[in-house]
């Protein structure tokens, strides 16, 4: 598991983005075990968007 400064996720399926958690092993929104760590511009996306599940606060 590679250490990064934010712990955003995103499901490859539905295109959820949410706050990584270590409980989950599946996409919070569609269940599918589709998630990987989201890339810079994807995370660009998840504050313009707010589709964020956690306490996560925007810069
Ligand atoms: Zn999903």
């Amino acid at each position: 598991m590679k250490m990064k400064n934010n712990d955003i996720r995103i499901c490859t399926s539905c295109h959820f983005l949410f706050k990584g958690n270590p409980n989950y092993g599946c996409c919070p929104d569609c269940g599918k075990p589709t998630i990987r760590d989201a890339d810079d511009k994807e995370m660009a996306e998840c504050w313009y968007f707010r589709k964020i599940f956690a306490e996560a606060k925007p810069a």
